[in-house]
């Protein structure tokens, strides 16, 4: 049985931290809203996305031919979820880790054992400026593909998927419950296989609200 691991670079890829405007909502908390039931953002350092469109671009032509049919269908979850607009682009950003990519992208890498210390792990990289998603690296791991792993077409697509929400500053939950439809979120790590729908849950989905909602928190225009 392949055992799988997938877990978000938390690099120092860090630009800078901003402060954060504090203001008391409609239900008097004061502050961004974080984590909840089956979902957490990166914070403090990725709490908001901003308002800025997004592009996804690769790192070579061979991870471009090969992921592009899967991030066409990411970038339209992720722009539904969060109102923004995410456009998979024919673009070549070569990527490196520990590096931010160009701002409001993220790049993905698909290769053999990215982390050669965890074979089986897919890993991204989520840069951050004055609380908000900056940038993002992705590696996906090309063994999920290899003729006899036998992975389901389904794990390869909630891998991206996975990472993919990494990018933008989701977190790994402090509990993985299920929903009213039975399914345990995307963003529980081990637990991707579970969701056969190919897409994000509801769990993610709040996720990413919450990361629009939490702009309110912040200086007008970031
Ligand atoms: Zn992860």
């Amino acid at each position: 049985m392949n055992t799988r691991a997938i877990s978000s670079a938390a690099l120092a890829a860090t630009l800078t931290i901003g402060a954060l405007v504090t203001a008391p909502d409609a239900h008097g908390v004061t502050g961004p809203v974080v984590a909840g039931n089956g979902w957490k953002l990166q914070a403090p350092r990725i709490t908001h996305l901003d308002t800025k469109p997004w592009v996804i671009a690769f790192h070579d032509t061979a991870s471009r031919t090969k992921l592009t049919p899967y991030l066409r269908n990411t970038a339209a979850e992720l722009t539904a979820a969060t109102g923004l607009t995410f456009t998979v682009t024919t673009k070549i950003v070569p990527v490196t880790v520990g590096k931010c990519p160009p701002t409001h992208t993220i790049s993905y890498r698909y290769m053999s054992k990215p982390n050669p210390a965890v074979p089986n792990q897919s890993f991204t990289g989520t840069c951050s400026l004055a609380g908000a998603a900056y940038s993002a690296y992705s590696f996906i791991n090309s063994d999920y593909w290899a003729a006899g792993r036998r992975f389901h077409e389904y794990q390869r697509m909630n891998v991206i998927w996975h990472e993919s929400a990494h990018g933008v500053g989701l977190s790994h939950p402090a509990t993985c419950p299920r929903n009213a439809a039975g399914l345990q979120p995307l963003m529980c790590a081990d637990t991707y296989k579970d969701l056969r729908t190919r897409r994000y849950s509801s769990f993610e989905r709040t996720a990413f609200r919450q990361l629009v909602l939490n702009r309110a928190y912040y200086p007008l225009g970031s």
